[in-house]
């Protein structure tokens, strides 16, 4: 792609879309509304990024912005070192032939075959039928749905629907894949299929895939990385270990409890007492460590369970555990500090 001087272009580096300070103020009569507020975020070359926030919170905006759908009332976004926030039209149809996007209703044309739907963006950029037509074959090869060629969209499934989605997204090979709410249409097993596909267009064709979402579980299971969002602001980010194992923000906290629940259950505080409350979290070797055991050898306490669970996370397995504690007050100091080595965290909750 060709740039002009006059054009602001970042460094080349490792960063592939870069949000300075992007605020978006829509003006409505009842009252103006910031859908982004000074959103600052730095997406790295090859990364799996979420996006999470409630209805309302600004995502949407945000990934508009990556395609230059939408455009920033102050603040720039750079896709690919370029910023996107002020091109002319033929610039900006250049600019976003290194964004694609697969959406949640999938927005495939009815009326033509899934041959064509994936071959639609290349005959718009100029490339013969016949190139077009074998480049979209092997996209259709890659997510597994060679014998559906000839098929019209009515005749699929959602998940077949949604991979041919991604086929047509993929062709044209982009730089940033950018799914919009693209598996809640799905059920529970189609959408951890087309997690792994997602996670094998990443691998394969090392594509930034920059994720909007409002599930807390399509980051768990897609995501390396997982910004908060509430409000138009990022409240919240982080790798998604991180965030999975301490969430600092009472959003991003009550996100991961949808995953891993985090309350004790009304019916077992009544029956609680007073003695204190901890909350450890743990990751992979620790988990399977006697923690307990320990508290109970070496220091003569007495400890009850309240919660307990462990969860899969990109190849670890995360502990969290809500233990009380009764014994003399000296005894429960030393047996905490023994925990806090020996754990990622340790925290006194209160009921
Ligand atoms: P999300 O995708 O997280 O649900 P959106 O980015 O769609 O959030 O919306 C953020 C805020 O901006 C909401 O308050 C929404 O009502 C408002 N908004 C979005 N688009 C427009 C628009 N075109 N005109 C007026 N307000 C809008």
């Amino acid at each position: 792609m060709s740039r002009s001087p006059s054009h602001e272009v970042d460094a080349p580096s490792d960063i592939a879309v870069r949000f300075e300070r992007v605020s978006r103020r829509y003006e409505r009569a009842d009252a103006p509304v910031n859908a982004l507020d000074g959103v600052d975020l730095s997406i790295r070359r090859g990364d799996i990024f979420g996006v999470i926030g409630h209805s309302g919170a600004g995502k949407s905006t945000l990934i508009r912005m990556v395609n230059a759908l939408d455009s920033p009332t102050s603040g720039a976004v750079f896709v690919d070192g370029v910023n996107v926030s002020d091109l002319s039209a033929g610039r900006l149809r250049d600019a976003r032939k290194t964004t694609a996007m697969i959406f949640q209703q999938f927005q495939l044309l009815e009326t033509v075959t899934v041959l064509d739907n994936v071959a639609m963006p290349l005959r718009l950029d100029g490339v013969s039928r016949r190139e077009a037509r074998e480049r979209a074959t092997e996209a259709l090869q890659f997510v597994g749905l060679s014998d559906r060629v000839g098929s019209y969209p009515g005749q699929l499934s959602g998940g077949q629907k949604q991979r041919v989605g991604i086929a047509r997204a993929i062709v044209r090979n982009p730089a940033v894949l950018l799914c919009d709410e693209a598996t809640s249409a799905l059920d529970p097993s189609t959408t951890l299929q087309i997690i792994d596909l997602l996670r094998r267009v990443n691998r394969e064709y090392g594509t930034t895939i920059l994720v909007i979402t409002h599930e807390m579980d399509v980051i768990k299971d897609l995501c390396h990385t997982v910004a908060v969002m509430e409000d138009g602001r990022v409240v919240e980010q982080g790798s998604v270990m991180e965030v999975f194992v301490q969430p600092q923000t009472p959003i991003a906290r009550s996100f991961v409890g949808t995953v891993i629940p985090q309350e004790i259950p009304g019916r077992v505080r009544a029956r609680m007492g007073t003695a204190p409350l901890w909350r450890l979290r743990f990751l992979d070797d620790e988990v399977t460590t006697p923690i307990v055991g320990g508290l109970i050898s070496e220091f003569g306490l007495q400890v009850n369970i309240l919660h307990a669970d462990m969860t899969d996370l990109q190849e670890r397995t995360v502990g969290h555990m809500i233990i009380q504690v009764e014994g003399p007050q000296d005894r429960r100091d030393a047996a905490y500090a023994y925990l806090a080595e020996r754990v990622v965290s340790i925290e006194e909750v209160f009921a």
